[in-house]
């Protein structure tokens, strides 16, 4: 026997039966490939899994350039440039800082 996949399509107010033939069991449902609710979550799931990897890549370039503004402003304008007034430290803070965007920006392109 053919079962008729027990999904319904459409938006609210207009919806009707999905026409696919239920291939898939589900809480004694049959429901086609499409509709099948364990592999729907886990499209959603992968879906949703890739947009933080991309937000969570996006938040640290975001973080790793404004390192580099702090640093480059301590660098500039903090009066003292003598290596005692912590000149060498500023400038390690600096290079730090664009190394981290450099490898933020790569980790997003990789
Ligand atoms: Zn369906």
């Amino acid at each position: 026997m053919k079962h008729q996949c027990e999904a319904f399509t459409g938006q609210s107010g207009n919806t009707s039966r999905c026409r696919a033939t239920g291939a898939h069991e589900h809480d004694g449902k049959w429901y086609c490939r499409l509709h099948h609710p364990p592999t729907k979550d886990g499209r959603l799931a992968a879906r949703s899994r890739a947009y933080d990897a991309k937000w969570s890549a996006r938040e640290r370039i975001r973080e790793a350039e404004g390192a580099v503004v702090a640093a480059a402003e301590a660098w500039f304008l903090d009066g003292d440039k003598s290596v005692d007034g912590g000149l060498l430290y500023r400038a390690d803070r600096l290079f730090r800082a664009v190394r981290n965007l450099l490898e933020a920006r790569e980790a997003r392109n990789a």
